[in-house]
């Protein structure tokens, strides 16, 4: 681990004269510093690195009250934002799953339980209660499907107009259902999902959208609170911290997060370093940029121009937050897999047999940590949470795949019982 690399766990620096109520926006790359409403801004000015929001007064446990993303408010750049309401999941336990996988302990954390399915929710609340203060009018995104439904939801709520880019033919039919009836205007374009990201933030940058992709560092704010509650409810239920957080990654943003989360927590006093969970960040193998990444120990990804995998939330082959989430994974001790199609749709349906019903990008967490597992790089007794991300009727299609044949049978009783081969 080099010098540089270190000290991108602290947050250091004194709150600077741009700041508006102890909020300030930082650019990860050269440190040069942005007032947080002023202007619209999604990089640095100088040098197109992401920005971080930051703060002058960082919470500690004793901070927070009430229940779901608001409940962290002392840890976000407002009070209260439009909600309907978001956070608050459930983290699940998996007995059998744990058993067959072989770890200490196991929970899953079901982001598929928010408003709209997924944990995009967290990030629109305060994505568009920012937008409400920079006093726009239209917001956009490029979307895999979730965000798409996520923005839809939140921006009409909002009173605002909500524009969503879609790759054409790659969106589950759950997630466009959404978008559309939520009230989203829907382009579907000819191009992948980095195409999509390409042109929307083309259009930010002509003033003409208010961008709410992940991109947008408000958006990671709300999506922080998803460690924060990980941290509490396994701590209330389980007496300590879990050793390592699994997650699925697409544009990283979540990575990035949960690694945000953590700097603020131990710069706080409220986390001792040592307590930071891994950070284990899964990909599909049709899509892995970041798995590569890590492999072959780069500062940034390679833009894979062609991706493809079943798991569509994560068909990325360009992850914008990569510069955030790469250090995360690697100061947290963390890793990064690949798992095929084949072993995602397997453990979308061992969840499923559990009772929790995730979309296939969700299931890629707990394939990944059965492989992690068995090349002995989890071990046995290591205490482990897995993130699945979004619903299961997100993807009907891939559930009915994913699940057991109906079977024909006469209308009568005689008949059914003979079918089911009742004396
Ligand atoms: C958006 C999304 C992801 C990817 O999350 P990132 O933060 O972009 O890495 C994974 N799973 C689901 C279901 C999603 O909607
Ligand atoms: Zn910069």
């Amino acid at each position: 681990m080099s010098g540089t690399e270190r000290s991108h766990f602290e947050l250091h620096g004194e709150e600077p004269t741009c700041s508006t109520g102890g909020v300030w926006l930082s650019c990860i790359a050269c440190g040069e510093q942005f007032p947080p409403f002023e202007t619209v801004r999604y990089v640095c000015d100088d040098c197109d690195g992401l920005l971080e929001v930051r703060y002058a007064d960082l919470p500690t446990w004793n901070d927070f009250e009430g229940r779901g993303v608001w409940r962290y408010d002392a840890a976000l750049p407002f009070e209260s934002g439009v909600s309907l309401p978001e956070g608050a999941t459930p983290l699940h336990d998996v007995p059998r799953l744990k058993s067959s996988i072989g770890v200490g302990r196991l929970r899953v954390k079901h982001e598929g339980m928010n408003p709209t399915g997924s944990f995009k929710d967290r990030g629109m609340t305060v994505g568009v209660r920012v937008a409400e203060q920079m006093g726009v009018e239209r917001l956009a995104c490029a979307s895999t499907g979730n965000t798409s439904a996520a923005l839809s939801a939140y921006g009409s709520r909002a009173g605002l107009e909500t524009l969503v880019l879609l790759p054409q033919g790659k969106v589950a039919a759950g997630k466009i259902a959404q978008a559309s009836c939520h009230g989203a205007r829907i382009l579907e374009v000819d191009g992948n999902f980095d195409t999509c990201l390409d042109i929307v933030g083309d259009l930010a940058d002509r003033g003409d959208v208010y961008l709410l992709n992940s991109l947008n560092p408000f958006r990671l704010e709300g999506q922080k609170t998803i460690g924060l509650e990980i941290l509490e409810q396994f701590r209330d239920e389980e007496g300590s911290y879990p050793d390592r957080i699994v997650l699925p990654v697409g544009n990283a943003g979540n990575t990035a997060a949960l690694y945000k989360c953590f700097r603020e927590l131990v710069a706080s006093g409220a986390l001792e370093s040592s307590d930071v969970p891994k950070l284990t960040g899964v990909q599909a193998e049709g899509a892995a940029p970041m798995v590569e990444a890590i492999e072959e120990n780069r500062a940034e990804t390679r833009r894979w121009e062609s991706v493809e995998t079943s798991a569509t939330a994560i068909r990325i082959g360009n992850p914008v937050n990569a510069p955030k989430a790469l250090p995360g994974i690697r100061e947290t001790g963390g890793t990064a897999a690949a798992v095929a199609d084949e072993e995602i749709q397997a453990a979308q349906q061992e969840l499923a047999r559990e009772g929790v019903g995730v979309e296939p990008a969700s299931a890629a967490s707990i394939a990944g940590l059965r492989t992690l597992r068995e090349e002995g790089v989890v071990t046995e007794d290591e205490e482990v949470v897995c993130l699945t991300t979004g619903h299961l009727l997100k993807d009907p299609d891939a559930a009915v795949e994913a699940g057991t044949e109906p079977e024909t049978v006469p209308g009568t009783t005689p008949g059914v019982r003979d079918h089911l081969g009742l004396e």
